[in-house]
């Protein structure tokens, strides 16, 4: 077994499942329920012949992770169709290219829940677990959400290295890092690509979110991507 790779440890296992099981079937949110429920129905043309997810999307990747990569929320035609976190979109596809990249994902694609992409190392979530509509869930919904992804830190307790997606996924850190005891460190981190902050027995590290608005410009390019996730593994002893 590699270095990095922790031994199953079958309660954990059973408590993650047991947490993906209560995410998938949660309706606390109406006005999310309804918006992930519609995008189902009406579709993008490209997806018209599939059957979308619709439902909260859980975390993905591997349970003896060091580092994990938090995002916003799912994109209504890429996580609400597919079901898997980052799947079937293009911020995806750039992030998994990266991760291949960079050694924590057997493959450099993720298109579906069942096409063999494996990570090794990381886990990759989100602060909210249904898409809202323009990507902006109300701070309600964020604050109803948050505590499965606390729960999901907490059972995953190899993590030291947590990367946000973004200045939301940032802000949601620090407020997990706040729920879960740690003191906030003063001045409130600025969010920023490359930013690094030590809070308790973490690292939280920045890096400008994968999506086409930042891509496509220029503003983060994949040189940019992939030190932040070296980096990652460096703090967390991947390497
Ligand atoms: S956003 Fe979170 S809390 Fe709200 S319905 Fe979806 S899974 Fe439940």
């Amino acid at each position: 077994m590699p270095a990095h790779r922790a031994a199953p440890r079958p309660g954990r296992d059973r408590a993650l499942a047991t947490l993906e099981r209560e995410v998938v079937g949660c309706r606390r949110c109406p006005r999310l329920v309804a918006w992930r429920e519609q995008v189902a129905q009406t579709k993008r043309a490209a997806f018209a012949q599939q059957t979308y997810w619709a439902r909260p999307v859980p975390g993905f990747g591997d349970p003896g992770a060091r580092v994990m990569l938090l995002g916003l929320a799912p994109a209504a035609h890429g996580a609400n169709r597919t079901g898997r976190i980052f799947t079937g979109d293009r911020s995806g596809d750039w992030l998994f290219a990266a991760l291949w990249r960079t050694g924590f994902a057997n493959q450099p694609q993720s298109l579906a829940r069942d096409d063999g992409l494996r990570l090794r190392g990381c886990w990759i979530t989100a602060a909210v677990r249904c898409a809202p509509p323009a990507n902006r869930p109300t701070p309600q919904e964020r604050d109803r959400c948050l505590p499965y992804t606390a729960r999901e830190l907490e059972l995953l307790d190899g993590v030291s290295v947590l990367v946000c997606l973004g200045a939301y996924a940032w802000d949601a850190a620090l407020r997990l890092a706040a729920a879960g005891g740690d003191d906030r460190p003063r001045p409130r981190p600025r969010f920023g690509h490359g930013a690094e902050v030590r809070i308790g027995a973490r690292t939280l590290l920045g890096c400008f979110h994968p999506s086409q608005q930042n891509t496509f410009t220029g503003v983060l390019t994949e040189e940019m991507t992939d030190a932040v996730l070296r980096h990652a593994r460096e703090l967390a002893g991947l390497d």
